[in-house]
């Protein structure tokens, strides 16, 4: 394949921060950049240009702490979807500034959620139950969602806590009007992950909030629990919107505040 001037673009000013003058990042692969590419020792002289600038990108990558696969000089999957986190990495500067929450995060709590104690959950919600739990209810979504682990199956509705139905809609609706569905599709935003659910958190001995049917989750492949600003899909700029929507009606998200868990939103307040 031949290298995008965006690609190599990024490999001239890699090559410029190391200090092996490339020259101008111009995006063209002439002299200078080749004579830079040269001085980084790492880079077998006997590569193509081409394959030492993707050994290059593939180096730069490791170095902060993406994995490439191997350095061997040679554009796969596993290199384009390197090269795609050190773009953001660079983009937003995650990696030297230290992680603080989102200055845009909307603290309103319209609906006086509780925060995100065992007392204060069941004494808003009641007690969370396993099964036959008469505060669980069935909701219809203003559009239609794909189970994520299984995107063939169309999804309509969804159980969730009576009394987050209605914000629930309301914030659907929203995303609907300000993405629309072509949008949502192309963010993956229907990718429903789940809702209801009776289990502990994660690695806790607290019950989840989903176990009182009070959280979702949307596109966890993409969004992995220990992920953060780097790697997970929801944290680009694309889906501020999408995370205001729910903000404005009180619900957290754990990715905005904590930076962890981008997955997840819940109508429950942290504790601090
Ligand atoms: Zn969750």
């Amino acid at each position: 394949m031949a290298l995008s001037v965006e690609i190599i673009k990024m490999a001239q000013s890699i090559l410029n921060e190391k200090g092996h003058n490339a020259g101008d990042i111009d995006g063209i692969a002439g002299d200078s950049t080749a004579a830079a590419l040269n001085k980084v020792n790492d880079l077998p002289k006997s590569w193509s240009l081409e394959k030492k600038i993707t050994g290059l990108i593939q180096l730069y990558a490791k170095g902060r702490g993406i994995d490439p696969g191997d350095i061997d000089g040679l554009w796969g999957q596993r290199t384009q979807e390197a090269y795609d986190q050190l773009k953001h990495q660079l983009l937003f500067g995650h990696t030297e500034d230290p992680w603080r929450p989102e200055e845009t995060t909307i603290t309103t709590n319209p609906n006086n959620w509780p925060v995100q104690t065992q007392a204060a959950m069941n004494a808003f919600y009641g007690p969370a139950m396993a099964t036959g739990n008469p505060n669980l209810t069935s909701m219809n979504l203003p559009y239609p969602m794909v189970i994520a682990w299984d995107p063939t199956k169309t999804i309509t509705k969804i159980t969730c806590h009576k009394k987050v139905k209605d914000s629930i809609i309301k914030v659907l609706t929203n995303v609907f009007d300000e993405y629309g569905i072509e949008k949502i599709r192309a963010l993956r935003l229907h990718y429903f992950g789940g809702c209801f659910n009776y289990r502990l958190m994660r690695g806790g001995t607290q019950l989840s909030t989903h176990s009182w049917g009070i959280a979702l989750d949307f596109d966890p492949e993409n969004n992995q629990l220990k992920w953060g600003r780097d790697r997970a899909l929801f944290a680009k700029p694309d889906y501020i919107k999408w995370w205001e929507c729910w903000e404005k009606e009180g619900w957290v998200s754990l990715g905005r505040q904590r930076n962890y868990d981008w997955m997840h939103v819940q109508a429950a307040k942290l504790n601090s």
